[in-house]
């Protein structure tokens, strides 16, 4: 996709069939896809924080999620003119994986949280199974949280641990998962949760 630098940060000029289009080529490919939702705060972070940038500089689909990354696109003559939510790409998500039968693991929110918005999400897609989830406060090392992913047999993670601590955990940690489909989420399971 072509790519529009917003304050240095990419963001890639496509929309949300194009990101579930290239759903079906990743997993058959068997390579990993990145869902990097970018808003004014992460360009921000980006600057400062090299994990968030090796993050957002490596994933493949950056998406503008918020209005502020568009209005700054729109006033430097930019390309980007439509907002896609991170919530709406974790429901598109769901939907696919609801309709090829995909395993989903949650990773982060508080305990009651994750718990709840797992319980939810296994309700309204019947056909994707919610492999497992991790609360975002656990006391397990990271290594045993990857195992644990790893061994649910997941197709698509979620995280959301906020930002930059999301960016920076998979930036960190998506060579040893197994997943194909990775997306940061932010606070979208307090959404889905009900
Ligand atoms: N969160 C977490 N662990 C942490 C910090 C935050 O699991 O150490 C979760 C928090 O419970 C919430 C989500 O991350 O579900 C998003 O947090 P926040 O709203 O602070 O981040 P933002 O949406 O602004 O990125």
């Amino acid at each position: 996709y072509p790519i529009e630098r917003v304050y240095d940060t990419p963001v890639d000029i496509l929309t949300m069939d194009d990101i579930i289009r290239d759903m079906s080529t990743h997993f058959n490919q068997q390579k990993k896809m990145t869902l990097a939702s970018i808003n004014p705060q992460i360009i921000l972070m980006a600057d400062s924080n090299p994990q968030v940038k090796a993050f957002i500089e490596s994933a493949s689909h950056r998406f503008a999620d918020g209005i502020g990354v568009v209005k700054v696109s729109r006033w430097t003559k930019g390309q980007i003119t439509e907002r896609i939510a991170g919530i709406d790409v974790m429901v598109e998500t769901l939907k696919y994986a609801n309709q090829f039968h995909k395993k989903i693991f949650l990773y982060g929110a508080k305990p009651e949280v994750v718990e709840k918005a797992a319980a939810a999400i296994q309700k309204d897609y019947p056909h994707l199974e919610v492999a497992g989830y991790i609360d975002g406060y656990t006391t397990q090392a990271n290594d045993e949280i990857v195992a644990h992913i790893n061994q649910s047999g997941a197709d698509m993670l979620f995280v959301a641990l906020g930002s930059p601590k999301q960016e920076e955990w998979l930036n960190n940690f998506m060579p040893q998962l197994n997943c194909t489909v990775f997306q940061t989420v932010g606070g979208s399971l307090d959404v889905l949760s009900g």
